[in-house]
């Protein structure tokens, strides 16, 4: 391909991701395909001889769109938001052409200071501690890392080997393996799914605790289960908080779970994956009450900030653990540039990730970002209204822009509802179990979602759940009244 055609090539595909966003409504927003539709239409070899840009665009149409579940569509209310907007696109667009990566400094430093500089800008956004800081004076500091399961994973190895350190320090008879064959870690059963998985991957127990009524994990619950392990002979050495966990987006409570990481002296990382990006906004951040105990801390641009992925934030209280724990023998010389942001991450080299984040930090501006929660919480609160004001239905837990709401009426019509709804495929939300109770999660993740637009993701809830109420016939309508009466109305 000769620059012509790139030029040629790169507009056309300018021109249709604005085509694409400016149609997204009219877009259904699950794809009506059948496992297996692709490899069917697909040769299965690839071609001997290149083709034209324009046949492979045709295919685009042809054969992967009508496969695309459509996360920007503004009936999107699964999952959790997908970050995307223009600056970063284009910043996308600009880190592969330019196409550098990073391991140390030398290797390209305009890709390690400005992920250094735009780090802090974000630290500073959210209202972390100083000590979060590239520039503090102290051994503190952030890089952009691929996910929140990475994330997940570096601090609880950061954990580790700080407990052995401490450990032999403190003058303790064991060896290391049989230090690291006693370490236990806690989160809470609403955790994502990551999070056991980062302990599987490190080799230690991860125990899922019990979070109470809210979906939130207390101070007596984590001090019972370390309690109950230490007198096991266990070593208990890492706690992954969650501050937005999947499900419902409730909040651990950092202030009681700090204070006893700081007696146990126990690692406390933080999981802020989704619910991270609303401390912009200076009324949430009564949530991160606790932090001054926090160890290494997360969240995902990449999932409300409108950066798209990859681009996962962390930030540690001290590097040097991670450093530490990542350092090898070819990596022990005198560094020329601190952070060294190759020994907190899983991967060698880095992309030029810094560049999205930037552009979009700068073309948002903080009020930007601030505007786009705001707007986003809004709607997640008038669909709350929308529910509340239903008697058939109630508002079983809301935080930020989640809303998880029950049918009064036994799980089995819930289900029956949620099956009819995903058949139908005009709106996209999920089911979800919480306290075994059946509930159904709804979510504001696209940007460009309206009022207007809740109001029809509302409005096909409400008609198929009435539609279902029908087909069920006399007996379970008799029961939602019944249930309904409970529920004073
Ligand atoms: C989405 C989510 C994750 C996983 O994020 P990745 O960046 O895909 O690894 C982890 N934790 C929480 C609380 C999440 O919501």
């Amino acid at each position: 391909m000769n620059i012509p055609e790139f030029k040629e090539f790169a507009s056309a595909s300018i021109d249709y991701i604005a085509d694409y966003c400016e149609n997204i409504r009219q877009l259904p927003v699950l794809p009506d395909v059948e496992p297996g539709y692709l490899s069917k239409a697909l040769p299965k070899r690839a071609p001997e001889k290149g083709e034209s840009w324009k046949t492979i665009m045709e295919d685009i149409n042809k054969s992967i769109v009508p496969g695309l579940t459509q996360w920007h569509s503004p009936f999107f209310h699964a999952f959790f938001p997908t970050g995307q907007s223009y600056p970063a696109i284009v910043g996308e667009l600009l880190m592969a052409g330019i196409g550098a990566v990073a391991t140390k400094w030398e290797s390209s430093p305009a890709v390690v200071e400005l992920e250094v500089r735009v780090m802090d800008w974000l630290a500073k956004i959210l209202g972390l501690p100083e000590e979060f800081l590239n520039c503090s004076e102290g051994p503190g500091g952030g890089l952009i890392q691929n996910a929140a399961s990475d994330s997940t994973l570096v601090g609880i190895l950061s954990g580790i080997y700080k407990k052995i350190q401490q450990l032999i320090d403190e003058g303790s008879p064991l060896l290391e393996w049989q230090i690291r064959e006693k370490l236990v870690a806690y989160t809470s059963k609403e955790s994502n799914s990551s999070v056991e998985k980062s302990g599987m991957i490190a080799s230690v127990k991860m125990r899922l605790l019990s979070t109470d009524p809210e979906g939130s994990l207390r101070g007596p619950t984590l001090e019972d289960a370390i309690r109950n392990d230490k007198a096991a002979g266990l070593i208990p050495f890492c706690v992954v908080a969650s501050l937005g966990t999947t499900g419902t987006c409730s909040m651990d409570n950092i202030k009681e779970i700090g204070q006893i990481c700081s007696k146990e002296k126990l690692w406390l990382h933080i999981d802020a994956a989704y619910a991270g990006t609303a401390f912009a906004c200076p009324e949430y951040r009564y949530i991160l009450n606790g932090i001054e105990n926090v160890d290494s801390f997360n969240f995902n641009p990449h999932k409300w900030m409108l950066v798209n992925g990859d681009c996962s934030a962390m930030w540690f209280r001290n590097c040097r653990y991670v450093e530490e724990a990542f350092k090898t023998k070819a990596t022990l010389k005198v560094p020329k540039y601190q952070p060294e942001f190759e020994h907190m991450q899983i991967p060698d080299v880095r992309r030029f990730r810094a560049l999205k984040l930037w552009f979009v930090i700068r073309i948002y501006g903080v009020d930007g970002i601030q505007k786009h929660v705001r707007r986003q919480v809004n709607l997640a609160k008038y669909l709350k209204e929308l529910v509340d004001a239903d008697p058939r239905f109630e508002v079983v837990i809301s935080n930020l822009g989640v809303v998880c709401f029950r049918l009064l009426a036994e799980d089995s019509i819930t289900q029956a509802i949620l099956e009819r709804i995903t058949k139908r495929k005009n709106i996209y939300i999920m089911p979800y179990y919480f306290k075994s109770q059946l509930l159904f999660r709804f979510v504001v993740c696209s940007r460009f979602t309206l009022r207007e637009d809740i109001d029809k993701s509302w409005n096909e809830i409400s008609t198929q759940t009435s539609e279902v109420l029908k087909i069920l016939g006399k007996k379970y309508c008799r029961n939602v009244e019944r249930m309904c009466g409970s529920k004073g109305m």
